[in-house]
């Protein structure tokens, strides 16, 4: 098939939901991506925060394909030894008592949800069921997901949505203690918001809803779906905060590519989502789960480490362009404001024009690399950036 008619079968049989840049991805090696003509493209994307070991990488691949010949998947109504192991490695590496595993960073956020209803409902009368996120905030696709989202451009078309959330201003804890009542279950938030422009959710504030929820007993939730596996140079951006949630959320990196969701809980709401009341028929496939053992067995402190400096590379390579007014994040999650007059969407175009992914965010341009990446494709990457900046007004 041609690229062309590729892109004449999507038109077809696709709903038309995603507005595509016009490439066709079909191998990667490292941190790059090859076109069907095998022309190179710089990967600062990763498929939005997902491929974390890059491409081909052998431990990856080899426990992916032995899994998937010994057996694909397993139904919840036994046991699975890949999955019990990858939920065991995962509990003792995120500090975390227990986990549910899903398929998804929304079906990790619902069952978060869920959990916090319930525990509200259980602990303090059926009343107590309102969760207060951020405005600004991105926490997934489904009905209740969308709900939780703090943007209003997020909440149209599909009334009736999922009752019982509010919105507050990220930073501003005396409004989020106005709007704490009897009623809130929960808090959920993300330390970096991702979506919302790569805007840093400020330490101080967040060690203060922590007391805050501590004191009225609401559960604290971190959607760390983006921000987690690595991605800001600790194994989830909590540690580096110095607060930790009750709660935490996690997919996109933690199967490198394999859809994967987990929800996490320290030991006091551990056993809130009691049996019969949560379940997945994919949660815990054992082929994402081989996946992502190699995902989390790669992550020592040395590689943690590597992530933070590569961070601190690719933010002072791109402070030095004239054009970029503001370099926000943190490791390998940067968000570059630019001074030039063409929009995010625009300038992520001419880049990959010019051979390199990039996404966006709001008004920025986004950066999400392979955790992987060389030294060498930050510098490919970095300089095609700089072309286009400096050819843009
Ligand atoms: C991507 C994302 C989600 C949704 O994850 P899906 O796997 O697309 O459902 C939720 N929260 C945050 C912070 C995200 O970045």
């Amino acid at each position: 098939m041609t690229f062309d008619e590729v892109k004449e079968m999507e038109q077809e049989h696709f709903m038309p939901t995603y507005g595509r840049f016009p490439v066709q991805l079909v191998r990667g090696r490292g941190a790059t991506l090859f076109d069907e003509a095998g022309a190179p493209y710089i990967d600062f994307t990763s498929g939005i925060g997902v491929n974390v070991l890059g491409y081909g990488d052998r431990a990856w691949s080899d426990a992916v394909a032995i899994q998937a010949t010994k057996v694909q998947h397993v139904s919840n109504l036994y046991y699975n030894p890949t999955a019990v192991r990858f939920g065991d490695t995962l509990c003792r590496r995120s500090g975390f008592h227990k986990v549910f595993l899903c398929n998804s960073g929304a079906e990790a956020n619902e069952c978060a949800v869920k959990l916090a209803r319930k525990y509200g409902n259980e602990t303090h009368g059926a009343g107590c069921n309102e969760i207060i996120t951020l405005k600004n905030s991105f926490h997934g696709r489904t009905v209740t997901t969308l709900s939780a989202t703090g943007q209003d451009a997020f909440h149209q078309h599909f009334t009736p949505f999922t009752e019982g959330f509010r919105y507050a201003q990220a930073g501003d804890i005396d409004a989020l203690r106005a709007m704490v009542t009897e009623q809130t279950c929960g808090v959920m938030l993300e330390l970096i918001q991702g979506e919302g422009g790569v805007n840093v959710v400020d330490p101080r504030y967040v060690y203060e809803v922590k007391q805050l929820c501590k004191e009225k007993d609401i559960v604290l939730i971190f959607d760390e779906v983006q921000t987690g596996v690595g991605r800001t140079g600790t194994l989830y951006a909590w540690e580096a905060w110095g607060v930790k949630p009750d709660v935490l959320t996690s997919a996109k990196g933690l199967g490198n590519g394999l859809p994967i969701g987990a929800c996490l809980a320290t030991e006091k709401f551990g056993a809130v989502l009691s049996a019969g009341t949560h379940g997945s028929t994919f949660g815990g496939n054992p082929v994402a789960c081989a996946g992502g053992e190699v995902v989390l067995e790669r992550m020592n402190d040395a590689f943690l480490m590597e992530v933070e400096r590569k961070g601190y590379y690719l933010r002072d390579k791109i402070m030095e362009f004239s054009q970029v007014e503001e370099v926000r994040g943190k490791g390998l999650m940067l968000g570059v404001k630019t001074n030039v007059l063409a929009d995010a969407k625009t300038l992520a175009s001419e880049c990959l024009a010019h051979g390199l992914l990039i996404l966006t965010a709001k008004d920025v341009l986004r950066c999400l690399p392979p955790l992987t990446i060389s030294y060498e494709e930050l510098d490919k990457g970095i300089r095609i950036l700089h072309e286009v900046l400096h050819a843009t007004k």
